[in-house]
């Protein structure tokens, strides 16, 4: 290798896969390219980029890895699979990923990330971030629970939940449930409703609701029990849950800005359309 990477220093880089067999491949790929480089250090402590082999799944669980260093951290995404909407790279490209990295002048693209903050009964605050969304559910029976926007009492909901989601996460669990795809750049987040009961007595907007970077949403659950909360691939379980408040976080997630980057409209394309006749 020729080129020094941006400002001359040594980029610490952290390589995390699934354990599919290609993504095994990929990594042993990356490892032997970069173990002997002068230009990177790997290692999985204090990264100052992340390699994601996988798919957004996968991406998803290295965000949560390195979320409370999201002021230095970007990431890099590698397709074992389809294009993805968190990867630019495919595992047939890691030649080209390479090539990239030692031209990289330290540039990023970010995206927002979705704040949680559930408050219990007994006051407890338990905070979180989102990649994709978070959703809460009542376990037991039907979840009934006040929405409020920007303090706005907006609606008695009731139904099975409600999901919150990023931008970026808007192709995910949100466009399952009905809700817009956004484009990442949008800084807001997206409500949408999971089952709602609408009849002659129990009314909810229906449609999903897109809020702007400084506002924010709370949900005061009106009944007592089991709530489930999850945020992006993880569930935890509460009991007595008081509300649960949902902001863009102040950090972002930022990923490496490849040359290369494919267009966010051709990712959605790519994901749930397909080639069709013209
Ligand atoms: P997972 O296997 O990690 O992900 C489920 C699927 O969602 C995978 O095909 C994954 O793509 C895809 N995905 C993840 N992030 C995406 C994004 N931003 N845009 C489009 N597709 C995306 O499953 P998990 O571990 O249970 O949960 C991770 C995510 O799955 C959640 O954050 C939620 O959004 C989604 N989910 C969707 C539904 C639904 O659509 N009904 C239900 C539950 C959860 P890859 O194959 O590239 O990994």
């Amino acid at each position: 290798m020729t080129q020094t990477n941006y400002s001359g220093k040594v980029q610490r880089v952290a390589i995390i896969a699934n354990g599919k067999y290609q993504s095994k491949r990929v990594v042993s790929k990356l490892f032997a390219a970069l173990r002997d480089d002068k230009d990177f250090y790997l290692s999985k402590h204090n990264p100052d980029i992340v390699i994601s082999i996988g798919g957004d799944g996968m991406l998803l669980s290295a965000f949560h890895m390195y979320e409370k260093d999201l002021d230095r951290v970007r990431f890099v995404g590698i397709h074992t699979g389809h294009l993805g909407f968190y990867t630019d790279y495919r595992d047939f490209e890691v030649d080209k990923l390479l090539e990239d990295l030692r031209k990289d002048k330290g540039e990023k693209i970010s995206y927002p990330v979705l704040h949680v903050k559930l408050t219990l009964q007994d006051g407890r605050i338990i905070e979180s971030r989102a990649l994709n969304e978070a959703t809460i559910k009542r376990i037991e029976k039907t979840m009934v629970a006040d929405v409020l926007i920007n303090g706005v009492k907006f609606e008695r909901f009731r139904g099975d939940g409600i999901s919150v989601s990023t931008p970026t996460g808007s192709t995910a669990y949100n466009k399952s449930l009905g809700g817009a795809i956004l484009h990442p750049t949008i800084e807001a987040l997206q409500l949408t409703e999971i089952s709602s009961l609408n009849n002659r007595v129990y009314r909810t907007l229906g449609s999903s609701v897109i809020i702007p970077k400084h506002e924010h949403i709370e949900i005061v659950p009106k009944r007592l029990g089991t709530y489930t909360l999850s945020v992006d691939n993880k569930t935890f379980s509460h009991k007595n849950v008081a509300k649960v408040e949902y902001s863009l976080d102040s950090k972002k997630i930022s990923f490496v800005a490849t040359p290369f980057h494919t267009s966010f409209w051709e990712r959605v394309k790519d994901a749930f359309i397909g080639e069709f006749d013209s």
